[in-house]
């Protein structure tokens, strides 16, 4: 645990992330002209072969056709302010889930222009991914995102055309419970990163070896009572990572509304976005 130490706003104990993923509709698709099909299937079925897998498509549509709203009634009934870590296609083509998003309590924050693999674009590319990304969500949420997720894999340079196209914070990072001011790579200042986690992410319910909602349930639960007890005398923060056609599924949201009345039962949880995070962490911490 490091030692840097500082009080969250309000003096909370923890600051919980609520993680809502917006990736569907803007995955690889045949039907979209790529050469790939979508590798992240609930079947595990990976074509090697450029076929259109028609189940895997309309398997990401339930998450805007009916998880979403699952999901956003409970940050509502429990008054969480979450970050929408959207790809910015699907904010163009979901307008259900624009129009909550604008002018809300929750932020926005870009996961990449369409949900496609940023490791393979080139330095050039790859800034106008990002940019393209920012203009977008700009204009269909008003607000243009200060922070960044790739899909997992990313490049060298990723970090620092994130800081010269004026970004506040990275996420694409599991090393810590709490933020804190990272390298970037040819460039003499530091940024704000604010880690992820996948152990809870609702990913574990989706893919092989999956955990049962009661196992997701009680992983998430254990990750929050250690780091609250840790931030009597630390800054630690926790992050729940969700996707709209995972958890917004009826044999799954329970799961995730037993975790918001467990936490609700606890004094002095900041639910926090990330950009509040990362200002708040900046304001605190010299770099
Ligand atoms: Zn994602």
């Amino acid at each position: 645990m490091s030692n840097t130490t500082y009080p969250w706003p309000g003096k909370a104990r923890l600051a919980l992330s609520v993680v809502v993923n917006v990736e569907e509709l803007s995955e690889y698709s045949i039907g979209e002209g790529d050469k790939i099909t979508e590798p992240v299937d609930e079947l595990n079925v990976s074509l090697h072969k450029p076929i259109r897998n028609y189940g895997n498509e309309s398997n990401y549509r339930y998450g805007i056709n009916e998880g979403h709203a699952r999901v956003a009634a409970l940050l509502d009934k429990y008054q969480v302010a979450a970050t929408y870590t959207a790809a910015a296609l699907s904010l163009e083509r979901a307008d259900s889930v624009t129009s909550y998003l604008r002018g809300s309590r929750h932020e926005v924050c870009s996961h990449g222009y369409r949900w496609i693999h940023q490791f393979r674009l080139g330095p050039d590319a790859e800034r106008r991914f990002i940019r393209d990304a920012a203009d977008s969500i700009e204009k269909t949420t008003g607000r243009r995102p200060v922070g960044w997720l790739s899909r997992y894999l990313h490049t060298a340079d990723t970090r620092r055309l994130l800081q010269e196209e004026g970004f506040l914070y990275h996420m694409d990072d599991y090393s810590a419970d709490a933020p804190f001011w990272g390298q970037v790579d040819g460039s003499d200042q530091p940024m704000v990163i604010v880690p992820y986690q996948l152990d809870t992410n609702d990913m574990k319910m989706w893919l092989a070896p999956s955990y049962l909602p009661s196992h997701w349930l009680e992983y998430a639960i254990d990750s929050f009572d250690t780091l609250y007890a840790e931030g009597a005398h630390a800054p630690r923060m926790m992050s729940l990572g969700l996707h709209l056609r995972i958890i917004g599924r009826p044999g799954r949201i329970g799961a995730f509304e037993k975790f918001l009345a467990y936490v609700a039962q606890k004094p002095d949880v900041w639910y926090a976005t990330r950009r509040g995070i990362a200002e708040h962490f900046a304001a605190q911490v010299a770099r």
